[in-house]
């Protein structure tokens, strides 16, 4: 054993001898909080259910709220009598007569928040400070609820700090320091801010943008807080704000004003990989500036959310996956703090013993006194390791949430699940009293054991996404990440795509027949709908006779395409995905010229056709085979497809790349021809489409690219005999003539045309009583608002039951007004341009006519001067007959209307002549089946945006006047591009049959190639 292995052990059984000697469960607080803590940790499903409870519970007003909630949480569960007897009151839960007092309950909940939220205000949290005082224990205070929504909401916090901090500064004046050493680099009066309460925009793609907010923002705090010999602390929250948090750090205290100032810390996360990394930067920064700053080292809080988001985007996971690896870093970064102790001052936020005794040890090893760094735990947790370490003569500061309870609810659930998790400390030792010797073992060790397969690898079962169902074998498919915009490198690249982009503007591009490159004598110019003048590029018009050459083209081609084997098919698609990967950036920024598409949406958008390339080949490769229909003796018979023919691909210019790209590459993978012809206004995208295909191998005349007039050129083809099959996104009025018109039988025509149709919405959202209203309110504006509104599942009616009517608006008319707009080249903007001018004078008559029928209710005010920017628009009053909540507008207009109940909102919702996306918010599971069965709408969407459709995840379209039913990205769509075909054969021959039929067989190709 090392001699600092053995300090740790002997230093870390004092604390445990000190702790036993004041023995306090974990779960002090005898009875409600007690039995839940117990009943969460025999099982994870049932956790999950009393913790969601527990987070919905403020916000439900009335008894009879409180008990339909309950029965609905639990009356089912296997464990429902055991928690009707955890709840205590007596309540039937499966039974008849259910009676509860709800404030009884509402108490219980709130009096076990309090056990870790120190007092509601700032007069309530002087006592607990007091008491503290007298313990020998300081304080640092937080202000609870990190989610503004708003910027009226974010200065309302901003403000409080203030009055926080001059409230501490004059209540504790006459206090001093526990230690009386070393009390310069102590204020007592420390202050932990969180920047996601002082800026409801935060976008981690732009942290120049963020700092330049909130700088100001911070300045005065700043100032007071220096004035009145404070210290401020930058708390660390999720991942896509940290390099923002840093830099803003790093920024404000290297001004003038701030630089020699050195009551400032920040937060380092040992749970992240990159935190060694930024620890020693921020260490190289702090000898540059020449003034002391503080860390706070902490393994981190948002271990469950980290791991669960990067997994949804198809990230990297930021932090660790071991538990013993975030120990083992923890250690190295003590080690580097307690190394650089003449610039860092070290606080170490942990309530693990064996943490806490390394960081002893090392510290005597490196003789550093025990005055010059503190331990900091949290409020209503570890008592008793707080009380050892004061005992022991070291720094103990306390950290101190304030605020009420219903924006405190998360803080408190991470505090539940953090007491409760399967690796966590404080369950290991205060619940199930694991010995000494296994609780002060060394992380690395435990790593070393694992690695060997001594020890199995610790899991993930903290996490509460483990509980989800397991998803059916074969069915897994991985979607292509999304970019992640927090991390710097990817917003260089996009910088730098973005100047490219700019120097090939006004580029020209040709029509692509039967491979060859023709130039016609009109050019089309695509032009940037921030800045009209500029002209994107420009691009060859098609006439008839090029429509009628594409055709004869993808006609001729056809006879060989479907005799490609589709594992030909299969492979061009993916080698198109790959170019599109590779081209990613480049792509991105081109749709932010040509589109006006912010950088997220645009990657978005590239995203998906990404995943349509890959996705479709995967699902080709599932029916390509001819499959047995019956094992029956004597008699083989297959089902297998064949390609329909010539298409006829029609496209939008709101997802330009993605749907143009979807049903191209569904269409050339089952074998069909093509014509594509994408919108007027996205014509480069679609040009770079038939680049991108041609240099994937695609043969001449087996696509073909044409640019035009819809009403010339795409009536024309609608119409001609020899197109088979015509897959259309668009708008109702051209959706509903193409299936009229492809319904008629022209001469010489060979098949009875397929049209695949997906229209518009009139997509609408419902806010329940019960609804978490920081995410309903964020995720509405996003998806009313998110790229100017121009999708077809954005939406456009918002639902609000009156109870809850007035509480919703107030947040989501200041949320709307803290919207960023402007040109989507800059990172961080949601609402950019909407496409050209005509779109614009329709949206603007739109907003008129809303003026006419019902109350304006909110309108920006600040746009840019050029371009086709529409301001983001909110209209109450409303009934649901009224033109702007029966048309789609296509535009950032967004109709709120007031109903009575969840029955007049179904009603409302299922009104119109659209059945696309629709959504809920609620917490209330009884209520949540309900829409989940009633909702009409291709996608339901419950408690997240109803945007942003993923392959495969959320296959997309809907019915009614939204389209004919089919779904792109699922698993059914390519059956829409193909015909059944079964083929049988009498295989007996005087009786002798073989034994076996094989469950595929080889494809019915002839003249093989
Ligand atoms: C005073 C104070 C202030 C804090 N401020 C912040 C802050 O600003 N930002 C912040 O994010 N956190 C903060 N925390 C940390 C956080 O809230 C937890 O309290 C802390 O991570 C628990 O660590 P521990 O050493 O006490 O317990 P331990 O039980 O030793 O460690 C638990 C931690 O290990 C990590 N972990 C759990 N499972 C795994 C796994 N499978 N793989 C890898 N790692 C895993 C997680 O970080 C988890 O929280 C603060 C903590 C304190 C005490």
């Amino acid at each position: 054993m090392t001699p600092l292995q053995n300090e740790i052990e002997h230093r870390g059984k004092r604390i445990f001898e000190l702790v036993d000697k004041n023995p306090e469960s974990l779960f002090s607080k005898a009875g409600f909080y007690q039995r839940l803590m117990t009943l969460s940790m025999r099982d994870e499903q049932l956790k999950l259910q009393l913790f969601r409870f527990v987070a919905v519970l403020p916000s439900l007003h009335t008894s009879d709220e409180i008990i339909e909630h309950l029965q609905e949480y639990f009356a089912d569960g296997h464990e429902s009598r055991k928690v009707a007897q955890f709840l205590g009151a007596g309540i039937r839960l499966a039974g008849i007569v259910p009676w509860i007092s709800g404030p009884i309950l509402r108490w219980n909940v709130s009096e076990m928040a309090r056990q870790f939220i120190a007092g509601r205000n700032p007069n309530d949290v002087m006592r607990t400070l007091r008491k503290r005082r007298t313990q020998n224990i300081g304080f640092t205070v937080d202000l609870l609820g990190e989610a503004v929504v708003s910027e009226t909401e974010a200065d309302e916090y901003a403000a409080r700090y203030l009055d926080l901090l001059e409230g501490l500064a004059r209540e504790t004046k006459n206090w001093t320091d526990a230690l009386k050493k070393n009390s310069e680099l102590f204020p007592l009066v420390n202050l932990s801010v969180k920047i996601s309460a002082l800026y409801s925009q935060i976008s981690p793609d732009d942290p120049a943008e963020t700092i330049a907010h909130l700088a100001p923002k911070l300045r005065p705090l700043l100032r007071r807080a220096r004035e009145l010999g404070a210290f401020i602390n930058f708390d660390m929250e999720s991942y896509a704000h940290k390099n923002s948090t840093l830099e803003l750090f790093k920024t404000v205290f290297t001004e003038e004003e701030f630089r020699d100032w050195p009551h400032a810390g920040i937060v380092i996360q040992a749970y992240l990989r990159d935190s060694d990394a930024d620890l020693r930067d921020l260490i190289e920064w702090g000898r540059a500036r020449g003034t002391r700053f503080a860390v706070r080292l902490v393994k981190g809080a948002y271990w469950d959310y980290e791991t669960t988001k990067s997994r949804q985007n198809g990230w990297d996971c930021p932090v660790y996956l071991q538990k013993p690896e975030s120990d083992a870093n923890f250690e190295t970064l003590t080690r580097l703090l307690l190394e650089n102790e003449s610039i860092v001052t070290s606080a170490f936020g942990s309530h693990n013993v064996r943490s806490i005794a390394h960081a002893q040890a090392l510290a005597e090893q490196l003789g550093i006194d025990r005055s010059r760094f503190e331990f900091q735990l949290l409020y209503g947790m570890a008592g008793p390791i707080k009380r050892a370490l004061v005992e022991m003569g070291y720094r103990v500061r306390e950290y101190c949430p304030v605020g009420e309870l219903l924006p405190g609810m998360s803080y408190l659930v991470r505090r539940l699940l953090e007491n409760t998790s399967n690796e966590g400390f404080l369950r290991a030792k205060f619940s199930e009293n694991v010995p000494a010797e296994e609780l002060l073992r060394d992380p690395r060790e435990i790593l070393r054991g694992s690695r060997n397969g001594v020890l199995p690898p610790p899991n993930a079962t903290t996490n509460m996404t483990a509980t989800t169902p397991k998803t059916q074998p074969g069915a897994h498919y991985e979607n292509a990440p999304l970019t992640n915009f927090a991390l710097p490198e990817n917003q260089e690249k996009m910088r730098a795509a973005l100047r490219e982009q700019r120097k090939q503007f006004g580029g020209k591009v040709p029509l692509t027949i039967n491979g060859e490159k023709i130039w016609t004598d009109k050019m089309f110019s695509s032009v940037n709908p921030s800045q009209p003048d500029q002209i994107v590029g420009y691009a060859a018009e098609a006439g008839i006779p090029e429509a009628e050459r594409a055709v004869a083209a993808a006609r001729a081609a056809f006879e060989k395409w479907r005799r490609t084997s589709f594992e030909e098919r299969c492979q061009l698609l993916e080698r198109a995905a790959e170019i599109l990967e590779r081209r990613r950036f480049e792509l991105s920024a081109l749709e932010v010229f040509e589109v006006g598409k912010p950088w997220a949406e645009a990657d978005g958008d590239i995203r998906e056709a990404i995943d349509f390339c890959t996705f479709y080949a995967r699902q080709m490769r599932l029916i390509g085979r001819p499959r047995l229909t019956q094992n029956v003796p004597g008699e083989e018979s297959y089902q297998h497809y064949w390609p329909r023919g010539v298409a006829l691909v029609i496209a939008p210019w709101n997802f330009p790349m993605a749907i143009l790209c979807g049903m191209v590459s569904a269409a050339l993978v089952t074998g069909n021809t093509v014509i594509m012809k994408p919108s007027e206004q996205s014509v480069i995208i679609g040009a770079m489409l038939m680049e991108i295909y041609e240099e994937a191998g695609v043969p001449p005349g087996v696509l073909n690219f044409l640019n035009g007039k819809g009403s010339v050129i795409g009536a024309h083809m609608v119409d001609h005999k020899d197109v088979d099959l015509i897959a259309f996104t668009g708008s109702r009025e051209v959706g509903l003539w193409i299936w009229e018109s492809a319904g008629k039988t022209r001469e010489g025509q060979r098949e009875l045309k397929r049209v695949i149709c997906e229209m518009g919405g009139k997509n609408a959202m419902i806010v329940d009583s019960d609804a978490d209203l920081d995410e309903a309110i964020v995720d509405s504006i996003y998806s009313a608002f998110g790229f100017q509104g121009q999708k077809c599942s954005a939406l456009s009616r918002l639902i609000v039951l009156e109870e809850n009517y007035d509480r919703v608006m107030e947040r989501l008319l200041g949320a709307a007004a803290s919207v960023r707009v402007g040109n989507p080249e800059e990172p961080g903007i949601m609402v950019g341009p909407v496409i050209d001018e005509a779109a614009y004078r329709r949206i603007l008559d739109y907003i008129e006519v809303g003026k006419n029928e019902a109350t304006l209710a909110y309108q920006a005010k600040e746009l840019p001067p050029h371009g086709y920017f529409v301001p983001p628009t909110i209209f109450t009053g409303l009934k649901p007959n009224m033109r702007i909540a029966c048309e789609e507008i296509f535009g950032p207009v967004l109709s709120v209307i007031k109903v009575r109940d969840l029955d007049e909102a179904i009603e409302v919702a299922n009104g119109t002549d659209y059945a696309l996306t629709g959504g809920f918010f609620s917490r209330s599971p009884a209520n949540i089946e309900r829409i989940k069965a009633q909702l009409e709408a291709g996608n339901v969407y419950i408690n997240r945006p109803c945007t942003g459709a993923i392959v495969g995840r959320h296959p997309f379209g809907g019915f009614k006047m939204s389209g004919g039913g089919t779904k792109a990205g699922g698993k059914d769509y390519l059956l829409n591009f193909l015909i059944p075909r079964v083929v049988t054969e009498n295989v007996a021959r005087h009786g002798l049959t073989p034994e076996k039929t094989p469950e595929y067989c080889d494809e019915f190709l002839w003249p093989k190639h």
